[in-house]
């Protein structure tokens, strides 16, 4: 069940087992891992879920004996399963020169079921399978949902009383989206709970395998210079940003249902102010951690309609290119109000960051594709170089910018004497770029996910109590706007968003450039 120094609200029904096996370090080699893609006929399966098992596979990373299903509807061999996922592999790491063996040996590896999802008979025909390539040793199991949420509880109810392990751990990733607002969240928790238990279930945010996420930690952690600065003593505001560069061109079917609040903010962004605001964890183990963000989440308020500008995107014409509406998408209804783009602030109501605007701004067909985390510093108390003339810096307060893609880096704006004679100052930066200083490519965020939820590291997971605080933030706002059927504002494709946006911003004090 839920650990004992969690913030836990939700009351653990029927609760299973905690998977951890004291013996299994010393077992190791006797021991196997399944893996199930359920979904393994759809897009997030064949573009990120197989590719990343393949990379963990050449970088050595899976255990010794592992196999991995495919499990959908789709009728299909392995021999078709294989050749379907062929095609989405890449060597990409390290470049091998024995890459292609690799690859060879890793699809001799992957097999396929079909079934339906709520079938508990084709899960026992799974288990039946499974246990064929377990031969009898120590069989831990990881399933991962690549299906749509509202078959999430029938798969686990078909793999925990069918295709769960016996003698050793049973894990199921589950994608988002986790519900629609608090009580379609907590239904789905209900829900997942009747079958598996708190530790059995990983909820999955995929901005958080980001290596810059990760990142934050460390940055605020173990440096000295920035721990003194994390608060609303030297942080006059936080800007957290996604754009994309793209509209939903043709499949936004599951987006017109969700729209950028709940797709982007409600899980990305929160959760990057969650790493971003939290207080010191006692330690960094995952619950410690998970524990904190609970805790800052909960003191975030509710969103309010007058602090939020959401948007739309709409067609352009650039010489011979044209870019759809939003509404253009076939998917979608012509007189759809879901927005593509929303910019809110956020305010945490305690005693480090009290009147500290947080900016989230998540958008798509946008000019471009980014997501970075831009923290703007208090100017300097009676700044000698205020008033010097022929420098026009008087306004220019130290910036950090955490670039999370593309391009990683991390870099700070500083203020900086422009040598020579005389005496000119010039706004300058001290930049880690990660190409140039780690040239060595960085992993997908899927394969930092895979490998932890293998390992059974929790830290990047999102936990039932912290899914509800994130929720509990914008549910009251989504409810408002769908009530008063509260239309986006226009934006043309490929600009840098709704005019409001800058009057949300200004009001603020937030400056650009
Ligand atoms: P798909 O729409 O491609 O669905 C995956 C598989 O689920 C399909 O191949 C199909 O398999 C089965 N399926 C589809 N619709 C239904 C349905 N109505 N009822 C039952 N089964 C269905 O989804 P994705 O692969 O894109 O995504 C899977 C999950 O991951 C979703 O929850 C999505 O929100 C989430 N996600 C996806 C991302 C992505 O990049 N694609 C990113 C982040 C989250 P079959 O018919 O063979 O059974």
């Amino acid at each position: 069940g839920a650990p004992a120094n969690s913030l836990a609200t939700e009351p653990v029904v029927n609760p299973v087992q905690e998977d951890y096996i004291p013996f299994l370090e010393t077992v190791k080699e006797e021991s196997t891992l399944s893996i199930v893609v359920v979904g393994a006929s759809g897009d997030l399966a064949r573009r990120k879920i197989f590719p990343a098992l393949f990379a963990l596979f050449n970088e050595d990373r899976l255990p010794e004996n592992f196999t991995i299903f495919g499990y959908a509807r789709s009728i299909m061999t392995d021999e078709e399963l294989r050749n379907m996922i062929s095609k989405t592999l890449t060597c990409r790491v390290d470049k091998r020169e024995n890459c292609n063996e690799k690859m060879d040996e890793f699809l001799k590896r992957c097999f396929y079921h079909s079934g339906q999802y709520s079938s508990e008979e084709h899960f026992l025909e799974l288990d039946n399978k499974l246990k064929g390539k377990e031969a009898g040793r120590l069989s831990n199991r990881l399933f991962y949902l690549a299906i749509p949420p509202n078959m999430f509880v029938d798969v686990a109810r078909c793999a925990k009383h069918r295709a769960s392990s016996e003698n050793g751990w049973t894990r199921v990733i589950v994608e988002k989206p986790f519900g629609r607002d608090t009580e379609s969240s907590r239904e789905l928790t209900r829900g997942l709970k009747q079958y598996l238990s708190e530790d059995q279930i990983f909820r999955i945010d995929h901005h958080l395998g980001e290596e810059l996420v990760e990142n934050l930690l460390v940055l605020r952690f173990s440096n000295l210079v920035f721990q003194p600065l994390w608060s609303r003593n030297y942080i006059r505001n936080v800007q957290l940003i996604f754009s994309e560069d793209f509209g939903t061109e043709g499949r936004g079917r599951y987006f017109d249902n969700y729209g950028i609040i709940r797709d982007i903010m409600q899980n990305h962004l929160l959760q990057i102010l969650a790493l971003f605001a939290m207080d010191t964890p006692v330690s960094l183990d995952a619950e410690d951690i998970r524990n904190e963000k609970v805790k800052v989440l909960r003191s975030v308020k509710p969103v309010q309609l007058e602090d939020v500008v959401i948007g739309q995107y709409k067609g352009d014409c650039d010489g011979n290119t044209s870019y759809p509406s939003y509404t253009d998408d076939m998917t979608v209804s012509n007189n759809s109000l879901t927005p593509t783009f929303a910019a809110a602030t956020l305010f945490i109501n305690n005693a480090q960051w009290d009147g500290v605007p947080f900016l989230m701004i998540a958008g798509k067909a946008l000019h471009s594709k980014r997501t970075e985390i831009r923290v703007q510093f208090r100017h300097v108390p009676g700044n000698l170089y205020n008033h010097k003339s022929g420098t026009d810096l008087h306004n220019a307060t130290n910036e950090l910018v955490i670039r999370i893609q593309p391009d990683e880096a991390i870099y700070l704006k500083i203020n900086n004497k422009v040598p020579g004679l005389g005496m000119r100052l010039d706004r300058s930066e001290l930049n880690l770029l990660y190409k140039a200083r780690y040239p060595r490519e960085i992993s997908d965020a899927y394969e930092r996910l895979l490998i932890d939820a293998i390992e059974g590291e929790r830290r990047l997971f999102i936990r039932s109590d912290e899914l509800d605080a994130a929720w509990q933030v914008l549910t009251p706002l989504l409810n408002e706007l769908e009530e008063k059927k509260v239309a986006p504002e226009l934006y043309t494709y490929g600009s840098g968003g709704p005019v409001g946006v800058h009057y949300l911003a200004a009001q603020h004090n937030i400056r650009w450039g």
